[in-house]
Protein backbone atom coordinates (compact mmCIF):
# COMPACT_ATOMS: atom_id res chain seq x y z
CA UNK A 1 0.00 0.00 0.00
CA UNK A 2 1.23 3.02 -1.33
CA UNK A 3 0.65 6.91 0.18
CA UNK A 4 0.38 10.35 -1.70
CA UNK A 5 0.00 13.92 -0.63
CA UNK A 6 -2.96 15.85 -0.28
CA UNK A 7 -1.79 18.55 -2.04
CA UNK A 8 0.63 16.93 -4.87
CA UNK A 9 -1.24 13.46 -6.35
CA UNK A 10 1.99 12.62 -7.61
CA UNK A 11 3.65 11.57 -4.81
CA UNK A 12 4.17 7.86 -3.93
CA UNK A 13 5.89 6.53 -0.46
CA UNK A 14 5.61 4.04 1.79
CA UNK A 15 3.74 3.37 5.04
CA UNK A 16 7.19 3.79 7.40
CA UNK A 17 7.88 7.17 5.26
CA UNK A 18 4.95 8.55 5.89
CA UNK A 19 4.82 7.59 9.78
CA UNK A 20 8.63 8.62 9.53
CA UNK A 21 7.95 11.91 7.78
CA UNK A 22 4.48 12.47 9.71
CA UNK A 23 3.81 15.61 6.97
CA UNK A 24 4.74 15.83 3.32
CA UNK A 25 7.19 18.46 2.32
CA UNK A 26 4.93 20.89 0.81
CA UNK A 27 2.82 20.68 3.84
CA UNK A 28 0.64 18.66 2.86
CA UNK A 29 -0.83 15.41 4.65
CA UNK A 30 -0.31 11.60 3.64
CA UNK A 31 -3.25 9.15 2.40
CA UNK A 32 -3.52 5.95 1.73
CA UNK A 33 -3.59 5.40 -2.12
CA UNK A 34 -6.72 3.15 -1.47
CA UNK A 35 -8.67 1.86 1.04
CA UNK A 36 -8.90 -1.74 2.17
CA UNK A 37 -12.60 -3.22 1.96
CA UNK A 38 -13.93 -5.37 4.90
CA UNK A 39 -16.29 -7.67 4.12
CA UNK A 40 -18.89 -10.29 6.65
CA UNK A 41 -16.35 -12.52 7.01
CA UNK A 42 -13.62 -10.14 7.89
CA UNK A 43 -15.77 -8.89 10.92
CA UNK A 44 -17.41 -12.37 11.66
CA UNK A 45 -13.51 -13.67 12.35
CA UNK A 46 -12.54 -10.08 13.90
CA UNK A 47 -15.52 -10.57 16.87
CA UNK A 48 -13.49 -13.56 18.49
CA UNK A 49 -10.31 -11.90 18.73
CA UNK A 50 -8.74 -10.12 21.62
CA UNK A 51 -8.46 -6.20 20.91
CA UNK A 52 -4.43 -6.48 20.07
CA UNK A 53 -5.35 -9.39 17.37
CA UNK A 54 -7.89 -6.66 15.70
CA UNK A 55 -5.52 -4.35 15.73
CA UNK A 56 -3.29 -6.87 14.10
CA UNK A 57 -5.60 -7.30 11.55
CA UNK A 58 -6.32 -4.26 10.49
CA UNK A 59 -2.60 -2.93 10.60
CA UNK A 60 -1.48 -5.59 8.18
CA UNK A 61 -3.81 -4.37 5.83
CA UNK A 62 -2.12 -0.71 5.84
CA UNK A 63 1.80 -1.24 6.73
CA UNK A 64 2.34 -3.84 3.71
CA UNK A 65 6.20 -2.75 4.10
CA UNK A 66 5.90 -4.25 8.06
CA UNK A 67 6.69 -7.54 8.40
CA UNK A 68 3.94 -10.03 10.28
CA UNK A 69 6.40 -10.37 13.20
CA UNK A 70 6.89 -6.58 13.74
CA UNK A 71 3.32 -5.48 13.09
CA UNK A 72 2.40 -8.54 16.15
CA UNK A 73 5.10 -6.74 17.91
CA UNK A 74 3.72 -2.93 17.43
CA UNK A 75 0.28 -4.53 18.36
CA UNK A 76 1.12 -6.37 21.39
CA UNK A 77 3.59 -3.56 22.89
CA UNK A 78 1.26 -1.01 22.53
CA UNK A 79 -2.18 -2.84 23.58
CA UNK A 80 -1.34 -5.62 25.89
CA UNK A 81 -0.38 -4.77 29.76
CA UNK A 82 -1.04 -1.23 29.19
CA UNK A 83 -5.21 -0.16 29.64
CA UNK A 84 -7.36 -1.43 32.00
CA UNK A 85 -7.98 -5.00 32.17
CA UNK A 86 -6.39 -5.54 28.66
CA UNK A 87 -9.80 -3.96 27.65
CA UNK A 88 -9.07 -0.73 25.40
CA UNK A 89 -12.16 0.02 24.04
CA UNK A 90 -14.92 -1.03 26.13
CA UNK A 91 -18.53 0.15 24.98
CA UNK A 92 -20.82 1.10 27.99
CA UNK A 93 -24.83 0.89 26.65
CA UNK A 94 -27.04 3.53 28.19
CA UNK A 95 -29.88 1.58 27.14
CA UNK A 96 -31.38 4.85 25.19
CA UNK A 97 -29.98 4.54 21.49
CA UNK A 98 -26.47 5.80 22.56
CA UNK A 99 -23.25 3.26 23.56
CA UNK A 100 -20.27 5.31 24.98
CA UNK A 101 -17.43 3.96 23.08
CA UNK A 102 -15.06 4.17 26.17
CA UNK A 103 -11.31 5.64 25.19
CA UNK A 104 -9.84 6.69 28.36
CA UNK A 105 -8.89 3.09 29.97
CA UNK A 106 -4.60 3.56 29.31
CA UNK A 107 -2.22 5.29 30.92
CA UNK A 108 -2.86 8.78 30.78
CA UNK A 109 -6.46 8.25 31.16
CA UNK A 110 -7.68 9.61 27.94
CA UNK A 111 -8.37 8.59 24.00
CA UNK A 112 -4.98 10.51 22.90
CA UNK A 113 -3.32 7.08 24.72
CA UNK A 114 -5.43 4.70 21.94
CA UNK A 115 -2.50 5.97 19.42
CA UNK A 116 0.28 7.16 20.80
CA UNK A 117 0.84 3.91 22.69
CA UNK A 118 1.34 2.56 19.06
CA UNK A 119 2.74 5.48 17.36
CA UNK A 120 6.13 4.68 19.19
CA UNK A 121 6.48 1.27 17.80
CA UNK A 122 5.37 1.93 14.55
CA UNK A 123 7.79 5.03 14.50
CA UNK A 124 11.47 3.43 15.75
CA UNK A 125 10.41 0.80 13.10
CA UNK A 126 9.39 3.24 10.24
CA UNK A 127 13.07 5.13 11.29
CA UNK A 128 15.02 1.97 11.00
CA UNK A 129 13.62 1.29 7.36
CA UNK A 130 13.90 4.84 6.40
CA UNK A 131 15.43 7.09 8.87
CA UNK A 132 19.55 6.20 8.33
CA UNK A 133 19.73 5.77 11.37
CA UNK A 134 18.94 9.63 12.41
CA UNK A 135 17.88 10.15 16.18
CA UNK A 136 14.27 10.84 16.04
CA UNK A 137 12.73 13.99 17.77
CA UNK A 138 9.41 14.35 18.12
CA UNK A 139 7.84 17.69 18.22
CA UNK A 140 4.61 17.97 19.48
CA UNK A 141 2.02 21.35 19.94
CA UNK A 142 -0.66 20.00 22.07
CA UNK A 143 -3.92 21.39 23.26
CA UNK A 144 -3.08 18.89 26.41
CA UNK A 145 -4.17 15.48 26.21
CA UNK A 146 -1.66 14.66 23.21
CA UNK A 147 1.25 16.47 25.30
CA UNK A 148 0.93 13.68 27.61
CA UNK A 149 -0.18 10.91 26.07
CA UNK A 150 2.85 11.43 23.36
CA UNK A 151 5.09 11.97 26.63
CA UNK A 152 4.08 8.96 27.88
CA UNK A 153 4.25 6.89 24.89
CA UNK A 154 7.55 7.92 23.86
CA UNK A 155 10.22 8.62 27.40
CA UNK A 156 12.53 6.30 27.23
CA UNK A 157 12.37 5.15 23.85
CA UNK A 158 15.78 4.68 22.05
CA UNK A 159 16.67 6.39 19.63
CA UNK A 160 13.61 9.40 20.27
CA UNK A 161 13.29 12.51 21.92
CA UNK A 162 10.36 14.50 22.58
CA UNK A 163 9.45 18.12 22.67
CA UNK A 164 6.17 19.46 23.90
CA UNK A 165 4.41 22.90 23.79
CA UNK A 166 1.30 23.68 24.99
CA UNK A 167 -0.74 26.56 25.72
CA UNK A 168 0.15 28.52 29.08
CA UNK A 169 -3.10 28.65 30.07
CA UNK A 170 -5.35 26.69 27.63
CA UNK A 171 -4.86 23.25 29.56
CA UNK A 172 -6.86 22.26 32.44
CA UNK A 173 -4.72 22.27 36.19
CA UNK A 174 -4.37 18.50 36.03
CA UNK A 175 -3.44 18.32 32.06
CA UNK A 176 -0.34 20.61 33.28
CA UNK A 177 0.65 18.79 36.57
CA UNK A 178 0.61 15.65 34.08
CA UNK A 179 2.78 17.26 31.60
CA UNK A 180 5.35 19.23 34.48
CA UNK A 181 6.12 16.36 36.25
CA UNK A 182 6.41 13.96 33.49
CA UNK A 183 9.44 11.75 34.01
CA UNK A 184 12.37 9.94 31.32
CA UNK A 185 15.37 11.25 30.00
CA UNK A 186 14.66 12.04 27.06
CA UNK A 187 11.74 14.49 27.39
CA UNK A 188 10.90 18.45 27.18
CA UNK A 189 8.06 19.98 28.40
CA UNK A 190 7.19 24.12 27.33
CA UNK A 191 4.33 26.23 28.16
CA UNK A 192 3.88 28.96 25.69
CA UNK A 193 2.41 32.39 25.78
CA UNK A 194 -0.20 31.78 23.13
CA UNK A 195 -3.20 29.45 22.52
CA UNK A 196 -3.09 26.29 20.95
CA UNK A 197 -2.98 27.30 17.03
CA UNK A 198 -0.59 29.39 17.73
CA UNK A 199 1.57 26.19 19.52
CA UNK A 200 0.24 24.17 16.24
CA UNK A 201 1.47 26.69 14.02
CA UNK A 202 5.08 27.36 15.38
CA UNK A 203 5.09 23.79 15.40
CA UNK A 204 4.03 23.44 11.57
CA UNK A 205 6.50 26.12 10.55
CA UNK A 206 9.70 24.40 12.00
CA UNK A 207 9.02 21.36 10.57
CA UNK A 208 8.88 22.66 7.17
CA UNK A 209 11.75 25.18 7.55
CA UNK A 210 14.68 23.66 5.45
CA UNK A 211 17.03 25.64 7.27
CA UNK A 212 15.97 23.76 10.64
CA UNK A 213 15.73 20.76 9.31
CA UNK A 214 19.71 21.20 7.44
CA UNK A 215 20.74 22.09 11.59
CA UNK A 216 19.56 18.75 12.83
CA UNK A 217 20.51 16.73 9.67
CA UNK A 218 24.17 17.98 10.88
CA UNK A 219 23.56 16.56 13.94
CA UNK A 220 21.74 13.46 12.92
CA UNK A 221 18.68 14.60 13.90
CA UNK A 222 14.82 14.49 11.92
CA UNK A 223 11.80 15.58 13.10
CA UNK A 224 8.76 13.60 13.00
CA UNK A 225 5.44 14.54 14.14
CA UNK A 226 3.25 12.84 16.84
CA UNK A 227 0.37 15.15 16.03
CA UNK A 228 -2.55 13.90 14.84
CA UNK A 229 -1.30 15.19 11.14
CA UNK A 230 0.89 11.76 11.53
CA UNK A 231 -0.93 8.83 9.97
CA UNK A 232 0.64 6.84 12.15
CA UNK A 233 -1.87 8.06 14.49
CA UNK A 234 -5.09 7.91 12.55
CA UNK A 235 -4.55 4.76 11.68
CA UNK A 236 -4.99 3.08 15.53
CA UNK A 237 -8.02 4.84 16.20
CA UNK A 238 -9.50 3.43 12.60
CA UNK A 239 -9.21 -0.04 14.22
CA UNK A 240 -10.85 0.95 17.69
CA UNK A 241 -14.16 1.96 15.03
CA UNK A 242 -13.60 -1.39 13.97
CA UNK A 243 -13.43 -2.96 17.16
CA UNK A 244 -16.69 -1.26 18.43
CA UNK A 245 -18.79 -2.22 15.56
CA UNK A 246 -17.31 -5.90 15.98
CA UNK A 247 -18.54 -5.64 19.73
CA UNK A 248 -21.88 -3.79 18.74
CA UNK A 249 -23.37 -5.94 15.90
CA UNK A 250 -23.00 -8.81 18.90
CA UNK A 251 -26.00 -7.14 21.16
CA UNK A 252 -27.62 -5.08 18.62
CA UNK A 253 -29.91 -5.11 15.19
CA UNK A 254 -28.25 -2.58 12.88
CA UNK A 255 -30.78 -2.68 9.65
CA UNK A 256 -29.72 0.88 8.44
CA UNK A 257 -26.34 0.78 10.50
CA UNK A 258 -25.17 3.14 13.28
CA UNK A 259 -24.32 6.92 13.99
CA UNK A 260 -21.23 7.53 15.46
CA UNK A 261 -20.73 11.09 17.57
CA UNK A 262 -17.34 12.81 18.00
CA UNK A 263 -16.82 15.38 20.24
CA UNK A 264 -14.07 17.05 17.93
CA UNK A 265 -11.16 19.35 17.73
CA UNK A 266 -8.39 18.39 15.38
CA UNK A 267 -11.13 15.94 13.39
CA UNK A 268 -8.77 13.33 13.75
CA UNK A 269 -10.89 10.97 15.95
CA UNK A 270 -13.96 11.44 13.82
CA UNK A 271 -11.87 11.40 10.43
CA UNK A 272 -10.91 7.65 11.77
CA UNK A 273 -14.50 7.03 11.88
CA UNK A 274 -15.06 8.14 8.35
CA UNK A 275 -12.25 5.74 7.36
CA UNK A 276 -13.69 2.97 9.01
CA UNK A 277 -17.25 3.92 7.15
CA UNK A 278 -15.38 3.54 4.08
CA UNK A 279 -14.01 0.69 4.21
CA UNK A 280 -17.34 -0.96 5.34
CA UNK A 281 -17.71 -0.39 8.88
CA UNK A 282 -22.02 0.48 8.56
CA UNK A 283 -22.17 3.83 9.73
CA UNK A 284 -24.56 5.85 8.52
CA UNK A 285 -24.20 9.94 9.86
CA UNK A 286 -20.68 10.96 11.34
CA UNK A 287 -21.96 13.53 14.19
CA UNK A 288 -19.54 16.26 14.49
CA UNK A 289 -19.54 17.86 18.13
CA UNK A 290 -17.91 21.15 19.18
CA UNK A 291 -17.89 23.25 21.80
CA UNK A 292 -18.51 27.31 21.22
CA UNK A 293 -15.31 27.09 19.39
CA UNK A 294 -17.76 26.02 16.55
CA UNK A 295 -16.04 26.82 12.72
CA UNK A 296 -16.64 22.83 12.03
CA UNK A 297 -20.31 23.38 12.53
CA UNK A 298 -20.45 26.51 10.83
CA UNK A 299 -17.95 24.18 7.74
CA UNK A 300 -20.98 21.56 7.84
CA UNK A 301 -23.66 23.41 7.35
CA UNK A 302 -22.16 26.04 4.69
CA UNK A 303 -19.29 24.78 2.77
CA UNK A 304 -17.34 28.36 4.12
CA UNK A 305 -14.55 27.10 6.87
CA UNK A 306 -13.80 30.65 8.61
CA UNK A 307 -11.04 30.89 11.14
CA UNK A 308 -11.83 34.52 11.62
CA UNK A 309 -13.25 34.84 14.78
CA UNK A 310 -13.03 35.11 18.50
CA UNK A 311 -11.00 32.30 20.10
CA UNK A 312 -12.92 30.59 23.35
CA UNK A 313 -11.63 29.06 26.10
CA UNK A 314 -13.89 26.60 27.39
CA UNK A 315 -14.48 23.62 29.69
CA UNK A 316 -13.43 20.89 26.55
CA UNK A 317 -9.95 22.62 25.95
CA UNK A 318 -8.64 19.95 24.05
CA UNK A 319 -11.44 20.94 21.29
CA UNK A 320 -10.42 24.72 21.43
CA UNK A 321 -9.09 24.53 17.78
CA UNK A 322 -10.19 27.09 14.97
CA UNK A 323 -7.40 24.88 12.96
CA UNK A 324 -8.81 21.60 12.14
CA UNK A 325 -5.92 19.80 10.27
CA UNK A 326 -7.27 16.40 9.20
CA UNK A 327 -10.06 18.08 7.79
CA UNK A 328 -8.02 18.44 4.52
CA UNK A 329 -7.54 14.69 4.58
CA UNK A 330 -11.34 14.85 4.82
CA UNK A 331 -11.08 17.47 1.78
CA UNK A 332 -8.55 15.80 -0.42
CA UNK A 333 -11.02 12.44 -0.81
CA UNK A 334 -14.98 14.31 -0.91
CA UNK A 335 -12.76 16.19 -3.62
CA UNK A 336 -12.01 12.91 -5.88
CA UNK A 337 -8.93 13.38 -4.32
CA UNK A 338 -8.19 17.02 -6.63
CA UNK A 339 -4.79 17.82 -4.69
CA UNK A 340 -4.39 21.25 -6.87
CA UNK A 341 -7.93 22.55 -4.95
CA UNK A 342 -7.23 21.13 -1.68
CA UNK A 343 -3.86 22.89 -2.12
CA UNK A 344 -5.93 26.14 -3.38
CA UNK A 345 -8.00 25.84 -0.45
CA UNK A 346 -4.94 25.37 2.37
CA UNK A 347 -3.55 28.46 0.96
CA UNK A 348 -6.14 30.18 1.48
CA UNK A 349 -6.36 29.51 4.64
CA UNK A 350 -3.27 30.92 5.35
CA UNK A 351 -3.28 33.87 3.96
CA UNK A 352 -7.02 34.63 4.35
CA UNK A 353 -8.20 32.43 7.40
CA UNK A 354 -10.88 31.59 5.22
CA UNK A 355 -12.21 29.32 2.49
CA UNK A 356 -15.39 28.18 0.16
CA UNK A 357 -15.16 24.23 -1.06
CA UNK A 358 -18.79 25.47 -2.86
CA UNK A 359 -22.14 23.96 -3.08
CA UNK A 360 -20.96 20.76 -4.86
CA UNK A 361 -18.83 19.71 -2.13
CA UNK A 362 -20.89 21.32 0.76
CA UNK A 363 -23.44 18.48 -0.51
CA UNK A 364 -21.31 15.98 -0.26
CA UNK A 365 -20.31 16.83 2.99
CA UNK A 366 -23.75 17.08 4.89
CA UNK A 367 -24.51 13.55 3.24
CA UNK A 368 -22.17 12.19 5.99
CA UNK A 369 -21.91 14.96 8.54
CA UNK A 370 -24.09 16.42 10.63
CA UNK A 371 -22.02 19.48 13.08
CA UNK A 372 -23.52 20.58 16.34
CA UNK A 373 -22.12 22.57 19.31
CA UNK A 374 -22.65 23.18 22.99
CA UNK A 375 -21.59 25.73 25.14
CA UNK A 376 -20.42 25.14 28.31
CA UNK A 377 -23.65 25.70 30.07
CA UNK A 378 -25.29 22.67 28.55
CA UNK A 379 -22.24 20.81 28.40
CA UNK A 380 -22.76 21.07 32.25
CA UNK A 381 -26.33 20.43 32.65
CA UNK A 382 -25.36 17.29 30.73
CA UNK A 383 -23.27 15.87 32.56
CA UNK A 384 -25.34 16.49 35.94
CA UNK A 385 -28.60 15.07 34.01
CA UNK A 386 -26.60 11.71 32.53
CA UNK A 387 -25.15 11.23 36.34
CA UNK A 388 -28.30 11.96 37.72
CA UNK A 389 -30.69 9.62 35.80
CA UNK A 390 -28.12 6.63 34.97
CA UNK A 391 -25.24 7.23 37.74
CA UNK A 392 -23.09 7.45 34.55
CA UNK A 393 -20.26 10.20 35.20
CA UNK A 394 -18.67 11.64 31.77
CA UNK A 395 -15.73 14.27 31.07
CA UNK A 396 -16.81 17.63 29.64
CA UNK A 397 -15.40 16.71 26.19
CA UNK A 398 -17.89 13.55 26.22
CA UNK A 399 -20.92 16.05 27.28
CA UNK A 400 -20.25 18.29 24.46
CA UNK A 401 -21.06 15.23 22.64
CA UNK A 402 -23.76 13.74 24.41
CA UNK A 403 -25.70 17.51 24.13
CA UNK A 404 -25.12 17.72 20.27
CA UNK A 405 -26.17 14.16 20.10
CA UNK A 406 -29.43 14.94 21.79
CA UNK A 407 -29.98 17.76 19.46
CA UNK A 408 -29.40 15.83 16.42
CA UNK A 409 -31.78 13.18 17.64
CA UNK A 410 -34.40 16.21 17.82
CA UNK A 411 -33.92 18.19 14.92
CA UNK A 412 -33.50 15.16 12.73
CA UNK A 413 -35.75 12.21 13.97
CA UNK A 414 -32.87 9.51 13.47
CA UNK A 415 -33.22 7.10 15.84
CA UNK A 416 -30.38 4.85 14.78
CA UNK A 417 -28.28 3.43 17.78
CA UNK A 418 -25.51 6.06 18.41
CA UNK A 419 -21.72 5.46 19.60
CA UNK A 420 -20.43 8.00 21.39
CA UNK A 421 -16.91 8.64 21.64
CA UNK A 422 -16.08 8.90 25.10
CA UNK A 423 -12.56 10.93 24.68
CA UNK A 424 -11.79 11.77 28.78
CA UNK A 425 -11.66 9.99 32.38
CA UNK A 426 -13.85 12.62 34.01
CA UNK A 427 -11.29 12.94 36.29
CA UNK A 428 -9.24 14.54 33.81
CA UNK A 429 -11.34 17.08 34.17
CA UNK A 430 -12.70 17.06 37.63
CA UNK A 431 -13.31 20.65 38.40
CA UNK A 432 -15.97 21.24 36.14
CA UNK A 433 -17.10 17.88 36.01
CA UNK A 434 -17.87 18.38 39.62
CA UNK A 435 -19.07 21.93 39.49
CA UNK A 436 -21.34 20.83 36.98
CA UNK A 437 -22.86 18.19 39.27
CA UNK A 438 -22.51 20.79 42.57
CA UNK A 439 -22.34 24.38 41.35
CA UNK A 440 -20.01 25.98 43.56
CA UNK A 441 -18.20 22.61 45.00
CA UNK A 442 -14.98 22.87 42.94
CA UNK A 443 -14.38 26.58 43.91
CA UNK A 444 -10.72 27.09 44.93
CA UNK A 445 -9.58 23.42 45.12
CA UNK A 446 -6.41 22.45 43.26
CA UNK A 447 -6.52 19.67 40.52
CA UNK A 448 -6.17 16.61 42.76
CA UNK A 449 -8.32 18.37 45.77
CA UNK A 450 -11.16 18.52 43.07
CA UNK A 451 -10.72 14.95 42.09
CA UNK A 452 -10.85 13.65 45.67
CA UNK A 453 -13.90 15.73 46.17
CA UNK A 454 -15.67 14.68 42.74
CA UNK A 455 -14.96 10.70 43.91
CA UNK A 456 -16.15 11.03 47.29
CA UNK A 457 -19.50 12.72 45.65
CA UNK A 458 -19.95 10.50 43.41
CA UNK A 459 -18.67 6.94 44.54
CA UNK A 460 -16.50 6.47 41.90
CA UNK A 461 -12.46 5.60 41.86
CA UNK A 462 -9.69 8.26 41.19
CA UNK A 463 -7.90 6.14 38.10
CA UNK A 464 -5.00 4.92 38.92
CA UNK A 465 -2.90 7.46 36.91
CA UNK A 466 -3.97 9.94 38.34
CA UNK A 467 -3.28 9.32 41.92
CA UNK A 468 -0.95 10.85 44.05
CA UNK A 469 -0.14 13.65 41.17
CA UNK A 470 0.49 16.27 43.60
CA UNK A 471 3.49 14.30 45.31
CA UNK A 472 5.64 13.89 42.19
CA UNK A 473 8.43 16.62 41.70
CA UNK A 474 7.56 18.84 38.84
CA UNK A 475 10.71 19.17 36.43
CA UNK A 476 9.30 21.24 33.92
CA UNK A 477 8.17 25.15 34.66
CA UNK A 478 9.71 27.02 31.08
CA UNK A 479 7.33 29.52 29.14
CA UNK A 480 8.03 30.81 26.43
CA UNK A 481 7.20 33.47 23.31
CA UNK A 482 5.77 31.48 19.86
CA UNK A 483 8.62 33.24 18.41
CA UNK A 484 10.91 31.45 20.52
CA UNK A 485 9.90 27.76 20.38
CA UNK A 486 12.72 27.74 17.38
CA UNK A 487 15.52 28.72 20.18
CA UNK A 488 13.78 26.13 22.49
CA UNK A 489 13.96 23.59 20.43
CA UNK A 490 18.18 24.08 19.74
CA UNK A 491 18.78 24.92 23.32
CA UNK A 492 17.43 21.62 24.50
CA UNK A 493 18.28 19.08 21.88
CA UNK A 494 21.79 21.20 22.17
CA UNK A 495 22.28 22.35 18.43
C1 LIG B 1 -7.92 15.48 21.46
C2 LIG B 1 -9.23 15.38 22.13
C3 LIG B 1 -10.43 15.60 21.44
C4 LIG B 1 -10.45 16.04 19.99
O1 LIG B 1 -10.04 15.02 19.13
P1 LIG B 1 -9.58 15.34 17.64
O2 LIG B 1 -9.09 14.06 17.09
O3 LIG B 1 -8.50 16.39 17.75
O4 LIG B 1 -10.78 15.87 16.92
C5 LIG B 1 -11.62 15.42 22.12
N1 LIG B 1 -11.63 15.07 23.43
C6 LIG B 1 -10.51 14.86 24.13
C7 LIG B 1 -10.60 14.50 25.57
C8 LIG B 1 -9.28 14.99 23.51
O5 LIG B 1 -8.16 14.78 24.22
Amino acid sequence: MNYTDTRDGSVRVSAAAAIHDGIAPDGGLYVPCELPRLDEAFFTAAGDMTYPERAKAILRLFLTDYTEEEIAACAEGAYVGTFDDDIPAPLSDMSDGSVFLELWHGPTCAFKDMALQLLPHLLTRASQKVGGGRRTVILVATSGDTGKAALEGFRDVPGTSILVFYPEHGVSATQKLQMATQQGSNVHVCAIEGNFDDAQTGVKRLFTDPAVAARLAARNMAFSSANSINWGRLLPQIVYYVSAYCDLRKTKELPDGFNVVVPTGNFGNILAADYARRMGVPIARLICASNRNNVLTDFIRTGVYDRNRPFHTTISPSMDILISSNLERLLYHESGEDAARVKAWMAALSENGRYDVGEEMRRRITDRFWGGFADDARTKATIRSLFESTGYLCDTHTAVARTVWQDYRVQTGDARPAVIASTASPYKFAADVLDALAPGAAEGLTGPEAMQALSERTGTPVPAPLQGLSERPVRFTEVCAPSDMEAVVYRTLGV
